[in-house]
């Protein structure tokens, strides 16, 4: 008889500090696959899934649920975590009714939250749980920037995350989690895993897992420990840190084959080790008004960093911080910013190309950030806003920007979209058909990506000092919830290190 395993996918990103709902629509847009369709799917982590699973068809047999992802946002709304949480409970419950489940295996972010529930995978993983009961395999794969969770670990087997920033192995992640499942309804995996979690509430700038770094050279760490013999895998968590919950925090985890001292203390010292470079984490920033002035001494154009409007942080990508700066300067001067407002992207396509436009723009879908700002520009571009992803999690996926304009006003080009949509190599840009080359300032609202898109045009990029759901320090955010004492708030303390454990 075959071993039965059921998947799903349930991946987003959430933002407790602003950025648009994700409801239904939100993964309508990206993705929202259900029933046999989702084995269709060939790229990313469920491909990784399938590509493992795949070989072994003669005696497994893989029952689909759902794949809901969408860009980050705020919170899941109620009603649409209800609707995909049911569709994987009843797969997995019909699934039961017609015979034995060897395991259920899921995609899922790590740093999700609905309205009430600050850790949507923890409710998640715990309903699955008390559905298959404790001796049905469980595992879960994560985004490295997943808040890790006590109700996380104690009811998965396996949890297993991306090992890049920029997250270059969703694929690659999905086999990973897939192996594991199969190693233990194998019976070769007893598995056993501690993680550490460190309260360091750091912004991305400094994450990447790309050469030097000190996340880099944490992520280093975790993978020399992977090789050990007696080490089945490791992770290491750089949090998504715009969640307002308890015990947030990054570290480090480790699955040993049954064996928890070791599992433990091996967590123990990548999360000290992420500990010790906190300092580093920290990025160094530009004031705008300073930003602009080594802009226009720079001989070549230059990127201005506006992390704190990050659509891939669940901001609502709607922050028009610089624009009055950009408009100041002489319209021989070229710049493009983006700017989501479906109101302004509505208007414009009242009009034709070559209409003057006299309209408010940005700040719309989160206003506690700042005030719209009067342009009267030319509306030199309209378009359905549909580009395709030329990498990362939702490789060759078309991403869905809806009813889209670009305004010129002097030398700005202002590039006004309906939805926001994560930013990975400057698609959104060449949807717009923007020229980057021939701009000398170009506005990036992501704290990493932006290196990959620009670095050809650019050899000048400078992080903002900006407010926003998504801040490059975390310093001034509202935060009411976490623990403390946290870091980068409070520094030398002694209980820095908590390990969570399943075993
Ligand atoms: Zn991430």
């Amino acid at each position: 008889m075959k071993q039965r395993i059921v998947i799903g996918a349930l991946l987003v990103e959430c933002n407790h500090f602003g950025g648009i709902p994700t409801d239904l629509n939100s993964f309508k847009r990206t993705q929202y696959i259900t029933g046999q369709d989702v084995l269709e799917i060939a790229d990313g982590t469920l491909g990784g899934y399938y590509d493992v699973l795949s070989p072994r068809a003669g005696d497994i047999e893989v029952i689909p649920t759902i794949a809901a992802t969408a860009c980050p946002g705020g919170p899941v709304t109620t009603r649409a975590y209800s609707a995909i949480k049911q569709q994987i409970l009843t797969g997995i419950s019909e699934a039961i009714s017609e015979g034995p489940v060897a395991g259920v295996l899921l995609a899922l972010h790590g740093a999700a939250a609905v309205d009430g529930i600050p850790d949507l995978e923890g409710d998640l993983l715990e309903s699955v749980r008390d559905l298959i009961g404790a001796d049905v395999a469980l595992v879960a794969t994560l985004d490295l920037h997943a808040y890790m969770t006590e109700q996380m670990v104690s009811n998965s087997d396996v949890l297993v995350a991306w090992d890049t920033y920029p997250h270059r192995d969703a694929f690659e992640t999905g086999q990973r989690g897939a192996t594991a499942l199969l190693d233990i309804v194998d019976g070769n995996l007893i598995p056993c895993m501690a993680m550490g979690i460190t309260p360091v509430l750091v912004g991305a700038i400094n994450g990447t897992t790309e050469g030097e770094g000190p996340f880099a050279d944490t992520m280093r760490l975790a993978k020399r420990i992977e090789k050990r013999d007696d080490v089945y895998m490791t992770s290491a968590f750089l949090v998504h840190p715009y969640l307002d919950a308890p015990n947030m925090g990054g570290g480090g985890l480790v699955i040993t084959n049954d064996d928890p001292d070791l599992a433990c203390e091996l967590a123990t010292e990548i999360t000290e080790y992420y500990w010790s470079r906190r300092h580093d984490l920290e990025p160094e920033l530009i004031g705008v008004e300073s930003a602009i002035e080594r802009s226009l001494a720079h001989d070549g154009c230059v990127v201005l960093v506006e992390t704190s409007d990050c659509c891939g942080g669940g901001a609502a990508g709607d922050s028009v911080q610089l624009l009055p700066h950009l408009m100041a300067l002489t319209a021989d001067i070229h710049s493009v910013i983006p700017v989501v407002d479906a109101h302004v992207a509505a208007e414009c396509h009242k009009h034709s190309v070559g209409d003057e436009i006299m309209i408010e723009i940005g700040f719309r879908h989160d206003p506690d950030w700042g005030d719209p700002v009067p342009v009267c520009g030319t509306i030199i571009q309209l378009n359905d806003g549909v580009f395709t992803y030329r990498g990362g999690i939702w490789d060759r996926c078309e991403g869905h920007m809806g009813s889209s304009a670009v305004i010129k006003v002097g030398g700005v080009h202002v590039c006004v979209a309906t939805h926001p949509t994560y930013e990975w190599c400057g698609e959104q840009y060449d949807a717009f058909e923007i020229d980057v080359s021939q701009m000398k300032i170009i506005v990036a609202k992501n704290p990493m990506n932006y290196g990959m898109a620009f670095s050809d045009y650019s050899d000048l990029m400078m992080v903002l000092d900006t407010r926003g759901p998504t801040p490059a320090t975390c310093r001034h955010l509202p935060f009411q919830r976490i623990t403390r004492p946290a870091f980068p708030w409070q520094d030398d303390f002694d209980e820095h290190n908590k390990v969570l454990t399943n075993c």
